[in-house]
């Protein structure tokens, strides 16, 4: 029989698919014998069956009402007990942590009656109201579905009439008063009266926990982090303790490192007298947990010992929610905690020395996109000058942007292709779309455990919290400073998101430490942690991993920074590069030649070009190979634009005037071979076919190359890639000529010049005939960005700004298939280009050259598929090192610890 309700000391952390990430974890908690208040969980398989059937499964109420009594047993009082209730908080936890966006519902079971017995037993009067109007105010907008703003505007006019700065100036009257409002706003805007049973609280409560699964920012969220729709969220039942019971209780989050840098030691924020929620929401500036040592040491000294206890079971940063309630500690939350990109590559390197995870559990526990954000430049040091305000560094990072005081408005100019900076006092879930939208999120109030902070670092967003020298009035859409500078909307800002600080204006950036360190091995002081433990981490990436990586380049420069980024190759180097600036005039002149004669003499004069570019190339990788791809582009590309052309000559016409008869000559050429969609057109080998020389003047000079750099000494390794092939014979024709123009160069030379020629596999043809094209190519590289292009049949330059937005929107696609390899379809061909290809020649090399050689997603995919390489552009090929490493780890016991 299915179960929907496990009491907390029946489940444990492997369990988070059906107890969530907080369920699972409160239970490991319980086993270890911490001190957590009990509960129980319903699963996200409850969760399932309510979203798909509207109607709670068969069963659960019992569950939970069997559970519900066993929690009140312990306690020794019963839920909403008039003369001494016991009452439980509601809360969402999926499998993975979605922070904030969804309900949560405390205090259930208060009602007119128990609320007295509350204020007896607690002997605080005050208190017992204030929980329950916050129950009234909670329950009214998230299970009534009453408008959350209504309540804040009376609270507000209330301490306006009382003449208090903040709701711990309202007294117990007051608060009594406010319930009164709150109950009457209830029955007015729904018609209906706040629920007096304490059952049908808890029944409501869960259902309304269930439904927020599917609620708008928690959609978005999930879009954005590629978390399943249908996963669904579980729910925690669990008995309330309190931190708002006097100076002696209060409410703190706390990690075992620093979760920005990594560095050891306990690191928290701390609210006397508060709620959890109070924590978080960056309402009341909090203090550090060294204070907490101060006001409650014996507290101190067991959260301490908790934390040490976890650090060790989890083998991993561990970020915990507790509460103090008059002097007794309880354990609310843990989990393996979020961190920067900086804390994960430093608290990897440091579970590593201090024998708590080997090499390759560290490897694993990094991640490709958090090199990147580690590669990204900072602000220069030099150029800086004074900062507008100081705040606190919440997720690091350099970022420029104009200042905007709303998410609608973030959205807005974002859509629009501004740059923006999110400003807020602090932030909510409703600010979602706008941090989503903003390149830093700078706010004035708030801790590093805020909900901008802890919203941002997950998204690798620059933010800067408390900033609390900044009076931002959103209201009028400007900030002031402290010494009364005035920033408007649409002021640009500079947020630096490592150091807490915020400049004026566009300050220029500089190379991070990880790149200074790829490329010339400069260590300073103050990064030396992370780009050790960067450094450390690639070199077992490079042990472990079976996928090589080479590099997208085409000029020697580029070359050699691939090379000093580790690339063991260059997979692909586009000729057509090597065609642009004043070399165009050549291309014309081959394009527009009439004769043999006159496209030879411009062949020839492309021909040192080439060859020089080729040897530069060859130079900077000597001794790896070097694929050099013949020319794939359609020619008109290198001819002038039509339209500009076609002007130029009417407006000479129109002024009496004869035009250039160059100009009627090209605008001719240019109409000749105009193509509706050159994409699909005369381009490819198609190119190296019908120009007769193109083909053998490109070999000639790869080849003449070739026998230059031998004599100098080097050892090069070039390889010839034919583009856009879809059948055998077209790569027949192509590889005779290559053959000839060898054999050619080895006899004038008396050098034996051997150049493996393989192709690209880029067009759905190539893949499907993949067994017949391997008969002729002794290496297959996959160009998936034609290869997605053709398979979907989405034009490459239209479609990502035309809709993409709308087909990731509506779910189509979890990402952009030009980013990361849609496996059903694109990654279908090219395993069964893998498979034919190596069934005709075993020995075949294959690798990808398309933009997704470097995503870290599609590298693991490349892996599985059985690939030999990837190939990207130099930056990224850190990135596909490490990732190449993670997916030799995959499917083995050190893949999935975090
Ligand atoms: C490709 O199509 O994936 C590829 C690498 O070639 P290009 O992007 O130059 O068309
Ligand atoms: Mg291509």
């Amino acid at each position: 029989m299915v179960r929907y309700v496990y009491d907390f000391t029946e489940g444990g952390r492997d369990q988070a698919g059906l107890l969530g990430g907080k369920g699972s974890n409160l239970a490991e908690m319980t086993r270890l014998g911490l001190p957590v208040p009990p509960g129980f969980t319903l699963t996200t398989d409850a969760c399932r069956v309510f979203l798909a059937t509207g109607a709670e499964p068969d069963g659960m109420a019992r569950e939970v009402s069997e559970h519900l009594a066993a929690v009140e047993s312990a306690a020794g009082r019963r839920l909403g007990q008039p003369d001494d209730p016991l009452l439980l908080s509601v809360r969402s936890g999926a499998r993975f942590s979605m922070p904030g966006m969804m309900e949560t519902i405390l205090d259930i079971g208060l009602n007119d009656d128990s609320v007295l017995g509350l204020a007896k037993v607690s002997g605080n009067e005050r208190f017992a109201w204030d929980s329950y109007r916050r129950l009234v105010q909670m329950f009214g907008s998230t299970v009534m579905g009453v408008d959350g703003a209504l309540f804040e505007q009376a609270l507000a006019l209330l301490k306006d009439l009382r003449g208090a700065p903040d709701d711990v100036h309202l007294d117990a009257a007051d608060l009594a008063q406010l319930v009164e409002t709150y109950k009457n706003l209830i029955h007015l805007e729904t018609g209906e009266y706040f629920p007096q049973s304490p059952a049908e609280q808890l029944r409501r409560a869960i259902l309304a926990v269930f439904r927020s699964w599917n609620a708008e920012r928690a959609r978005l969220y999930r879009r954005r982090e590629h978390i399943p729709d249908d996963l669904g969220t579980a729910v925690n039942v669990q008995r309330m303790v309190f931190g708002n019971l006097g100076p002696d209780s209060g409410s703190g989050v706390a990690f075992t490192r620093d979760p920005a840098t990594g560095r050891p030691g306990l690191y928290g924020d701390y609210l006397q007298n508060a709620q959890g929620e109070d924590v978080v929401s960056g309402i009341r500036n909090t203090v550090s947990l060294t204070d907490l040592e101060r006001l409650d040491p014996r507290s101190y000294a067991q959260l301490r010992e908790h934390m040490e206890t976890l650090e060790r079971h989890y083998r991993d940063l561990c970020d915990i929610e507790f509460t103090i309630e008059r002097g007794t500690l309880w354990m609310l939350q843990t989990r393996v905690g979020k961190r920067t990109a900086e804390a994960a590559f430093a608290i990897a390197a440091e579970l590593t020395d201090e024998g708590l995870v080997t090499a390759d559990e560290a490897l694993a526990r990094v991640s490709g996109e958090e090199l990147a954000r580690l590669m990204f430049p900072r602000f220069d040091s030099t150029a800086t000058g004074e900062p507008l305000a100081h705040g606190i560094a919440a997720s690091p990072g350099a970022a420029v942007g104009a200042a905007v005081f709303d998410s609608a408005e973030a959205v807005r100019r974002a859509a629009a292709g501004d740059k923006v900076v999110l400003v807020r006092q602090e932030t909510t879930p409703d600010d979602l779309p706008g941090m989503v939208a903003a390149q830093a999120v700078l706010t004035s109030r708030g801790g590093k455990t805020s909900h901008a902070a802890v919203v941002a670092r997950g998204m690798g967003k620059v933010c800067v919290c408390g900033a609390e020298e900044l009076a931002v009035d959103t209201g009028a859409r400007r900030l002031t400073t402290r010494d009364g500078t005035v920033v408007e909307e649409g002021t640009v800002l500079s947020v630096d998101g490592s150091a807490g600080a915020v400049y004026l204006g566009t300050v220029p950036l500089a190379d991070s430490a990880v790149i200074r360190y790829l490329e010339d091995g400069a260590v300073d002081e103050a990064s030396a942690p992370v780009v050790d433990a960067v450094a450390r981490a690639l070199d077992r990436a490079d042990t472990v991993s079976r996928l090589e990586v080479r590099a997208n380049a085409d000029t020697p420069e580029d070359a050699a920074r691939a090379r000093r980024f580790g690339a063991r190759g260059i997979g692909l180097c586009r000729t057509e590069h090597m065609f642009l600036g004043e070399r165009r005039k050549l291309v014309e002149e081959m394009i527009l030649a009439v004769s043999d004669a006159e496209r030879d003499r411009a062949l020839q004069a492309l021909l040192p070009l080439q060859r020089q570019d080729f040897a530069g190339i060859l130079e900077a990788m000597d001794g790896l190979p070097v694929t050099i791809r013949l020319l794939d582009p359609p020619l008109h590309e290198f001819l002038p634009d039509r339209t500009e052309l076609a002007t130029r000559i009417a407006a000479t016409e129109a002024r009496g005037d004869r035009p250039d008869p160059h100009d009627a000559e090209l605008l001719d050429a240019v109409n000749r071979m105009h193509e509706e969609n050159p994409m699909l057109g005369l381009r490819g080998v198609r190119l190296g076919l019908v120009v007769p020389g193109l083909v053998a003047m490109q070999v000639r000079a790869v080849a003449e190359a070739v026998v230059a750099r031998t004599r100098a000494g080097g050892a090069p390794r070039a390889e010839i890639m034919v583009p856009l092939v879809g059948d055998v014979t077209e790569l027949r024709l192509v590889r005779e000529d290559v053959a000839r123009v060898l054999a050619e160069v080895s006899e004038e030379s008396g050098a034996a010049v051997g150049c493996p020629v393989g192709t690209m596999i880029e067009l759905p043809r190539a893949a499907l005939t993949a067994g017949r094209i391997a008969e002729e190519a002794e290496f297959f590289s996959f160009g998936t960005n034609d290869l997605t292009q053709t398979t979907w049949g989405f034009s490459r330059d239209d479609v990502e700004a035309a809709f993409f937005s709308a087909y990731l929107d509506k779910g189509v696609f979890p990402a952009s298939p030009f980013e990361t390899i849609d496996r059903d379809g694109v990654g279908r061909l090219v395993r069964i280009a893998v498979e034919e290809g190596r069934a005709t020649r075993p020995d075949l090399k294959i690798g990808v050259c398309g933009e997704h050689g470097g995503d870290p997603e599609s590298v693991h995919f490349f892996h599985t598929a059985g690939l030999d390489y990837v190939s990207c552009s130099p930056f990224r090929v850190p990135v596909a090192r490490l990732e190449a490493g993670r997916a030799a780890l995959e499917g083995t016991d050190v893949s999935d610890t975090r």
